[in-house]
């Protein structure tokens, strides 16, 4: 009953309708409706429909301006085959049945119209699988996010196929174990969920093979014999796998699956898939690519900041921020302070543990010091066993404050190198701080704030002094 195919009627005719409704009684091909007016046709046709039959002239001139988006069979009418004539001939309708009706005729004019409707309809569809790979492409080489081209990838391709799931999945160069889901259609932001490869033949086939694998109905397909237990309480009917290669490597896959509600993948939608996954490839190449330039990009501006054995900022990023700081400083009078700091004999440190402790030492009071300051600061290692702090928006006030904190922070610290020992480390600390009447450049500041450093020094260590 499902497979028959619909005819929609709109004939007045009473003879015409009356051998319409003996053709289509308990006809094992067609499925008529009769529709007594033009509104009711109307709402119908949104439906699937085969072909429309309609009485010449009145029915046709009624239902040619619907546009009812498939193939018009006309009846003409036996009480004006004259008008009825000329009504098809003025509408380009090619098939027509005149009086007297014979039903060979209408089943041959019907078998032809409807085939015309399948052909129309596949050609149509490869027409929108073509537009949809055509704008795909089109959208993927107007990014280079990698996030973005696989998103638009499983977008498009869940727009246009139904699936219950759609991912992108890569696979490590050398890697044989597990993949990567690196783009889902469910939430544009899942990232790197990892796959076991054991429990996914089909995956694996496609990566071994470099071919699209096509498992028809999961529950029968040999491939996944042996994962039928896993698979069958999850439901999965139907699954393509695609590879997205690239110079003849793999370098990920398209992964569809159906759940048992789901539908079949049919031929045009693993074509479809395929051709998404080669349209995809280049794009995806240098977005991955881009993306690893951009992060050793990044990391070798973080290195050449960075003071190589502290790991907090370098001098020279420090000035580089001063410079910034400062200007802003005279610009809009904002308040700038700088606290300067030198480690309490640790020529001792040196003298008792050997220089490489005292090198882990530094690293560990450098990172102890930067853990406790705000992100704005800059927190820099000045040269030596000395230290700079940077602190913008911040007054004396602020300063004196934070410098306190630092101190008690530092003094309560044990540090982990020199474990064992009773040896303390503690700092002298030196402050300067801008609106100051003295400071007019940054050489000022700096030079104001070691000046203060080497009171607190003369004052006797662990201490905090303030240049005035
Ligand atoms: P104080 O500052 O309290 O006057 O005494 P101090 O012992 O810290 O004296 P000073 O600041 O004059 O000397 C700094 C010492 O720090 C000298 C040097 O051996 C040591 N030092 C400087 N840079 C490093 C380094 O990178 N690693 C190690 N292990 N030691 C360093
Ligand atoms: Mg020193
Ligand atoms: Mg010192």
């Amino acid at each position: 009953m499902r497979n028959k195919k619909n005819i929609y009627v709109y004939e007045k005719n009473k003879e015409a309708l009356e051998f319409l409704k003996d053709f289509f009684k308990g006809h094992g091909e067609y499925s008529a409706s009769f529709f007594p007016d033009v509104k009711t046709l109307k709402k119908s046709l949104k439906k699937q429909c085969h072909a429309v039959i309609a009485g010449s002239p009145e029915g046709l001139e009624r239902v040619k301006a619907l546009g009812p988006g498939c193939p018009i069979l006309a009846m003409i009418s036996p009480d004006d085959a004259t008008g009825g004539l000329s009504s098809v001939v003025k509408h380009n309708i090619e098939s027509y049945m005149l009086p007297p009706y014979y039903k060979e005729d209408l089943e041959y004019k019907l078998r032809t119209v409807s085939t015309r409707k399948d052909l129309f309809e596949s050609l149509y569809s490869e027409k929108n699988d073509l537009e949809a790979v055509a704008e795909l492409t089109y959208m993927l080489s107007s990014t280079l996010d990698p996030k973005e081209v696989l998103y638009l990838v499983v977008k498009k391709l869940s727009d246009i196929i139904k699936v219950t799931r759609c991912s992108v999945l890569s696979i490590g160069l050398g890697e044989k174990r597990y993949a990567s889901v690196v783009s889902t259609f469910e939430s544009p932001v899942i990232k790197d969920i990892r796959l076991d490869l054991k429990k996914y033949p089909e995956i694996m086939k496609a990566f071994r093979t470099k071919n699209a694998v096509v498992i028809k109905d999961a529950m029968t397909d040999p491939l996944m014999r042996s994962v039928r237990k896993i698979i069958a309480p999850i439901g999965i009917r139907s699954i393509v796998v695609a590879p997205v290669i690239f110079r003849d490597e793999v370098i990920g896959t398209l992964f569809l699956r159906t759940s048992r509600a789901g539908h079949v993948f049919t031929d045009r939608e693993v074509k479809l898939v395929n051709a998404i996954a080669n349209a995809s490839a280049n794009a995806l190449y240098n977005a991955f690519l881009f993306e690893k330039v951009a992060s050793e990009k990044a990391a070798l501006e973080k290195l050449a900041i960075t003071d190589f054995l502290t790991g907090v900022y370098n001098i020279r990023y420090f000035y580089h921020r001063l410079d910034d700081e400062f200007a802003r400083h005279q610009r809009y009078n904002t308040p700038l302070s700088c606290i300067m700091f030198d480690l309490d004999y640790f020529k001792k440190i040196n003298d008792t543990f050997g220089h490489r402790v005292g090198d882990i030492v530094l690293r560990e009071f450098a990172q102890l010091v930067r853990r406790h300051t705000r992100k704005n600061d800059v927190f820099a290692r000045y040269g030596g066993e000395e230290f700079i702090l940077l602190l913008p928006q911040t007054g004396l006030q602020g300063a004196v404050v934070e410098a306190g904190r630092l101190r008690e922070i530092i003094n309560a610290y044990r540090f982990k190198a020199l474990k064992g020992s009773k040896a303390k480390l503690t700092a002298s600390m030196g402050i300067a701080a801008c609106p100051h009447k003295k400071i007019k450049t940054q050489d000022n500041l700096i030079a104001f704030a070691d000046n203060a450093l080497f009171e607190a020094k003369n004052m006797g260590r662990n201490r905090v002094v303030v240049f005035r």
